[in-house]
């Protein structure tokens, strides 16, 4: 989701005559698009923002900018924390970005031609309020950089108030754009050459629940996946992430008749354990979970499913924890993020007293990983020497001689080909070999 909302302040600078470099060495601006899922992930943007204010000594206009969660959730006091920080832009506001860096550059810039000296005078801009509207404010792509598979937010928000997560706090409640202007997204993005869509949102599957109604016992998110899947030119269509409320039936049949819908859920369990699951504060028992996955895989046969589990979370007993591996081993993923629990601040888990020893979790985390690899490289062993279809996005970022691209189970294949006549074609590949998490193949040709 960041990767998107950094790619709309990207679009925006690249339409205001600016070019956009991953080269901070270059920059006029340098912006950080932050995560406060971890606190982890906060210490190391500030690390890196300290760490580029070398930049200024050279090139005393240089701009700098927090953007994101971080940025909403700490606001002015990270002038504070970082005294070269000209710009602090929340989750509502990042369709201002550039008119805050543009006008601050562009004074330094005219006074630098007066007097150096004035050019390091600051001027500096918090805006983390609140903004009707600005889930509709992500909706453009970078022209230069189109990926045949390619996301496409649909909502911001959350009104889930799970004990660990500070994302109600930093992304406000969910509201989600309307489906003609999804639609008229995806259409756009197929003119270009696209033709698989993410759609994203915090809770995508409750998209457009508090704003829009439901037609024929249909979620307005199922709406959208009959209206997206209308779309001629566009092949394949995936969705994260998920949330087990919400998860309905409706939701479940749209993969017996929708088959653009590709064979893959990422749907995140955190814990197998009921008494775990409630002082997350996730309202459904781990019964319905299952039941929702064995529903899921009866309505698509060659389902993949993966998921995200926090181990060691506060008061998580030896016999929670094994409840979590017993209900990943029945299910049988084909992937799983495994996190640590770690103390986020702010959030209710946070302040829990029960918490687990660090040796504890990083126990369960390596047991936990051993077995969600075990099953992982067994679903993709299972796949050697089947033809599957593959969503080629072009050269491999590992292996620049070879193509890359995904199955509709979002497995990651290796091939050899021409990227030119290949890129964002679906092609047949046999599968010949897997290394456990990659697959390596050979187009068949007719
Ligand atoms: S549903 Fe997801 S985004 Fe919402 S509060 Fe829970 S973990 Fe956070």
């Amino acid at each position: 989701m960041n990767e998107r909302d950094s790619e709309q302040v990207a679009r925006m600078f690249s339409e205001g005559g600016y070019t956009v470099t991953k080269d901070e060495f270059d920059a006029d601006a340098i912006l950080v698009n932050t995560c406060s899922v971890r606190d982890q992930a906060e210490q190391k943007a500030l690390g890196k923002m300290g760490h580029m204010g070398k930049h200024r000594t050279r090139k005393p206009h240089v701009v700098y900018g927090f953007m994101g969660c971080m940025a909403q959730s700490r606001g002015e006091e990270l002038f504070t924390n970082v005294p070269h920080l000209d710009v602090v832009v929340g989750t509502q506001k990042y369709h201002k970005v550039f008119e805050y860096v543009d006008d601050i550059l562009s004074k330094r810039l005219e006074r630098r031609m007066d007097d150096v000296e004035l050019s390091m005078i600051g001027e500096s801009i918090c805006d983390i309020a609140e903004e009707k509207g600005s889930q509709n404010t992500i909706k453009d792509h970078l022209e230069e950089e189109v990926n045949p598979s390619t996301f496409v937010s649909i909502m911001q928000g959350c009104n889930m108030k799970c004990s660990y997560c500070i994302v109600p706090d930093t992304r406000g409640r969910e509201r989600g754009r309307t489906i003609a202007d999804i639609v008229d997204e995806v259409k756009g993005l197929r003119d270009k050459g696209v033709v698989e869509v993410t759609l994203l949102g915090q809770i995508v599957n409750l998209y457009g629940r508090t704003e829009f109604p439901r037609v024929d016992g249909k979620s307005p998110f199922v709406q959208l996946l009959e209206k997206v899947h209308e779309i001629d030119g566009i092949e394949r269509i995936r969705f994260t992430s998920p949330h087990p409320i919400g998860y309905r039936d409706d939701l479940i049949n749209a993969f017996t008749y929708l088959p653009k819908l590709c064979s893959h859920i990422h749907f995140p369990m955190q814990s197998g354990s009921d008494r775990i699951l409630k002082k997350m504060r996730r309202p459904y028992k781990n019964a319905k979970f299952v039941e929702i996955c064995n529903k899921m895989k009866a309505a698509r046969k060659d389902l993949a499913i993966t998921t995200d589990v926090i181990v060691g979370y506060p008061g998580e007993t030896e016999e929670d924890y094994l409840m979590t591996k017993e209900t990943m081993r029945e299910i049988g993923f084909d992937n799983a993020f495994i996190f640590r629990y770690s103390i986020r601040k702010n959030t209710p888990a946070g302040d829990m007293e029960d918490q687990i020893a660090e040796t504890v979790k990083e126990e369960r985390n390596q047991d936990l990983l051993k077995l969600v690899n075990q099953m992982a490289i067994d679903k993709n062993d299972s796949l050697v020497g089947t033809t599957q279809e593959i969503l080629c996005t072009g050269l491999s970022k590992t292996k620049s001689d070879t193509l890359s691209g995904r199955t509709s189970q979002n497995k990651i294949v290796i091939f050899e080909g021409n990227a030119e006549r290949m890129a964002g074609k679906i092609l047949k590949v046999k599968i010949q070999r897997s290394t456990g998490f990659t697959l390596y193949g050979t187009p068949v040709i007719h």
